[in-house]
């Protein structure tokens, strides 16, 4: 690609909106750029938004992300110079990272005619994952390995940090193939996934949480406590206390009150309980009046402890609506959470049955059992 434009002509382009005292410092960027379509088969894209209008003068093609991704892939050139920068950078590393691609930062006084080597690509690709959450950085390297080893479709969602919006979503989408020189091209794309990820999330928790209390629901909590029980298989420890929380004569409380009045109650033990916990702590509505909680690291005298304060503190605070009190009691059945449990169940049905005893000798009480 030979061009015959000099920086007098882009000025002429772009005076009306470039100040001459900010084209002074942009003059030689606009040469380097110029040099390297004469002297190279260099093609610039420009991103059509935040672009400083100097690339807007010297780009062969202009656009969004997603349009110069594509064009991107069909450009027949040695260098890919991408103006626009943070938008661009990831796109660029998908593009074709066994070319030049250049992803020139005039903000940053980065010149243009410097960066035309090996180690400016290489850094230019330490410059994008610099950007990729750390968490992800593992995924998104090994990931990118595998698909351009075995020439397979690379897909990955993964959170990028940006300097002006913060973490961000991402979705790359890309297919590898070997070019004639042996080195992987990629055709694809990263788009920006952010609001369906935060509306994924919201559907989770609206998907994992009692809409009643706002507790994890049983389905949540049972894949908690699984968790919980594989921390205890890998890394051991002195066990954790498994605690079934039955509210006393409940339905009473329903046939004299109403339903309302039952469900208001059932809020003000489940934020009463949650008040109590610590962070580490598992809770969840497991039942209609039931409640389970894990203590880690706990042994069941310590967890006896717990639970006595839990029912001292319900019994202290009834429920109060309207003028009405509704006083409570809760019966509290303790187990622990071995490494050798095969399943979680086996815990909670432990405390069940430590549970039910609670509730044969006459409620308003604390049982354990101990052995399986
Ligand atoms: P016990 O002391 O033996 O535990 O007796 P209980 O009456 O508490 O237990 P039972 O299992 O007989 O009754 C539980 C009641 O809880 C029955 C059910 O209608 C009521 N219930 C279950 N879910 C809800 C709910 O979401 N809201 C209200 N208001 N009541 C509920
Ligand atoms: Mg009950
Ligand atoms: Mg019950």
């Amino acid at each position: 690609m030979t061009t015959t434009l000099t920086s007098e002509d882009l000025y002429q382009r772009v005076k009306h909106v470039v100040p001459a005292v900010e084209w002074a410092t942009m003059a030689e960027d606009a040469e380097a750029i110029l040099r390297l379509k004469r002297e190279r088969n260099a093609v610039i894209l420009a991103h059509n938004y935040m672009t400083p209008e100097i690339f807007h003068a010297v780009a062969d093609i202009t656009g969004d992300s997603l349009a110069l991704a594509r064009e991107a892939t069909d450009v027949d050139a040695d260098v890919i110079v991408l103006a626009g920068v943070h938008f661009m950078a990831e796109t660029a590393k998908l593009l074709n990272p066994s070319k030049t691609v250049l992803i020139p930062d005039l903000r940053s006084g980065c010149s243009l005619a410097e960066s035309i080597t090996a180690d400016d690509v290489r850094a230019s690709t330490t410059a994008i994952e610099r950007r990729i959450h750390p968490e992800d950085l593992p995924a998104y390297r090994a990931s990118q390995q595998q698909a351009a080893a075995a020439l397979t479709r690379w897909h990955l969602e993964f959170r990028v940090c940006l300097p002006l919006q913060g973490v961000r979503w991402r979705q790359g989408d890309a297919s590898p193939s070997r070019d004639p020189d042996n080195g992987v091209v990629w055709h694809g794309f990263v788009t920006d996934i952010t609001d369906r990820k935060r509306a994924e999330l919201e559907l989770r928790e609206l998907a994992a949480t009692d809409a009643l209390t706002n507790l994890p629901n049983r389905r949540h909590f049972m894949s908690r406590i699984a968790a919980e029980l594989t921390r205890l298989q890998r890394h051991g420890g002195q066990g954790s206390a498994v605690l079934m929380c039955d509210l006393d004569h409940f339905k009473r409380i329903n046939d004299t009150w109403g339903h309302a009045i039952g469900d208001g109650v059932l809020q003000h033990f489940a934020s009463m309980l949650r008040a109590q916990l610590r962070e580490i702590d598992l809770v969840g509505r497991i039942g209609g009046e039931e409640f389970a909680v894990v203590l880690p690291d706990t042994s069941i005298e310590s967890a006896h402890l717990f639970a006595r304060d839990v029912q001292h503190r319900i019994a202290d605070t009834p429920y109060l609506s309207d003028g009405l009190q509704v006083p409570l009691t809760v019966s509290i059945g303790i187990s622990a959470l071995h490494a050798k449990d095969d399943h979680a169940e086996l815990a909670l049905s432990r405390s069940d049955r430590a549970l039910y005893y609670a509730k044969q000798r006459g409620r308003n009480r604390i049982e354990s059992v101990f052995s399986r």
